[in-house]
């Protein structure tokens, strides 16, 4: 047995196809158990596995763990067979013989024009075929099982049901970045949607301890090991934030807190994409949301690092979709268990919607920013996070 794997993207980039299906070839072989198949490897637009006994015996696992690759837009467990028409017929027949429908239909396709027949008249001569052999109906529209057909070179791959994939891009073929994860519901999803495009993503929290709980930090774990399950192995840095809330508290304006707790956030992602060769910073705002992720304040948090991008995937989100995102790719549960947000400790009561760059660097000049950087980057604890998938 086969699975078929497509990619829709990935295969308009005419340059660097190669390398695109290079590396979605590398993570289906990482995410895949070493003994569930025999190869893994390109043909005319698709990629194709073999499964071995063992990955046969065990094709929901097999489903389960395609589903985690970017790049796929679907997959099917086929069964190949030559390609030649009566070949074709019969192994079809042999296919819906086991099924129960009253209507079917054949979808064909032809990766070359060396097949003698075109896919209308592949679809018409196996129609035919089965209607007289099972008695069934065609019907085009709605049908209650729709038959696929794909000549791949010189063979055929048949199968019946299409798996959806996660779409997107291969994981690192999008270079790195640094992803803020706070313990909250956006910045999960954030983190997903900039992997989905082929960034490989670093975690990156600021945590109050022992200000806060163990269990906060526990939580932004979890959070970062279901998302590896998506780009294999991941880092997480947990920084202390709290000797610099602690400065800022005592030395700046109540309502500039927010802002100055992000710029100093920034500065010190900053420091560790460096570290990284990261190109990036992802964050989970969208605008509107709350207090800090107005457009005014948007501009003056990113003036604290410049020449750094700082990626928003969720921009334009709603709230309801970002929910529905994070149930989807299971991180909602994790992100609604109670815990302690650092920056939640001292928000004042009317915190700055529209800052003013000057007003906010008047209030850093009675901060030591180099020193509470340099602070914050040597008390840092680096976590190796490793999915279940991937070993
Ligand atoms: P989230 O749901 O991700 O917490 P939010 O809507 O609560 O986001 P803010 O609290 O304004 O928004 O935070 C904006 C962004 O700043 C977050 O999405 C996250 O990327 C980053 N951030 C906030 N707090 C932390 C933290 N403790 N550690 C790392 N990043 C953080
Ligand atoms: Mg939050």
């Amino acid at each position: 047995m086969f699975v078929v794997c497509h990619y829709s993207e990935i295969g308009l980039k005419r340059g660097n196809r190669r390398f695109f299906e290079d590396k979605l070839i590398e993570n289906i072989k990482k995410v895949l158990r070493p003994d569930f198949f025999e190869f893994v490897k390109r043909m005319s637009g698709r990629i194709i596995i073999k499964l071995t006994k063992e990955g046969i015996n065990n094709k929901r696992e097999v489903e389960e763990s395609l589903k985690k690759v970017f790049g796929i837009e679907y997959c099917a467990f086929a069964q190949k067979t030559e390609a030649e028409i009566g070949t074709i017929k019969k192994n079809v027949l042999q296919i819906l013989k086991n099924e129960k429908f009253k209507n079917f239909r054949i979808t064909s396709h032809r990766s070359s024009k060396e097949f003698p027949l075109t896919s209308q008249e592949i679809n018409e001569k196996v129609g035919a075929y089965i209607v007289d052999k099972l008695q069934k109906k065609v019907k085009l529209e709605n049908s209650d099982l729709e038959c696929f057909i794909e000549i791949v070179e010189k063979s055929a791959f048949l199968y019946l049901k299409k798996i959806k994939g996660l779409g997107g891009l291969p994981t690192s073929t999008g270079g790195k970045a640094i992803a803020l994860i706070s313990g909250g519901i956006d910045s999960p999803v954030a983190a997903f949607k900039a992997m989905k495009r082929g960034v490989r993503v670093i975690f990156l929290h600021f945590h109050a301890f022992p200000y806060t709980n163990q269990a906060s930090i526990d939580k932004v774990k979890r959070i970062v090991e279901v998302l590896s399950e998506y780009q294999g192995k991941s880092k997480l840095y947990l920084i202390p934030f709290a000797d610099i809330q602690r400065e800022i508290l005592l030395k700046t304006p109540a309502k500039l807190r927010v802002v100055l707790y992000r710029r100093m956030m920034l500065r010190i992602a900053k420091e560790v994409a460096k570290k990284e060769d990261a190109l990036a910073l992802v964050t989970g705002e969208s605008l509107g949301q709350v207090a800090s992720q107005t457009i005014e304040n948007i501009k003056v948090i990113n003036e604290a690092v410049k020449d750094l991008p700082i990626l928003r995937p969720l921009i334009g989100d709603d709230k309801e979709e970002i929910i529905q995102k994070a149930k989807e790719i299971q991180t909602f549960n994790i992100s609604i268990l109670p815990y302690q947000d650092c920056c939640v400790r001292f928000i004042p009561e009317h915190p700055e919607t529209k800052a003013n760059l000057k007003e906010v660097k008047e209030a850093e000049k009675k901060l030591n920013i180099k020193k509470l950087t340099r602070e914050a980057i040597e008390k840092t604890k680096i976590i190796k996070v490793i999915n279940k998938i991937c070993p």
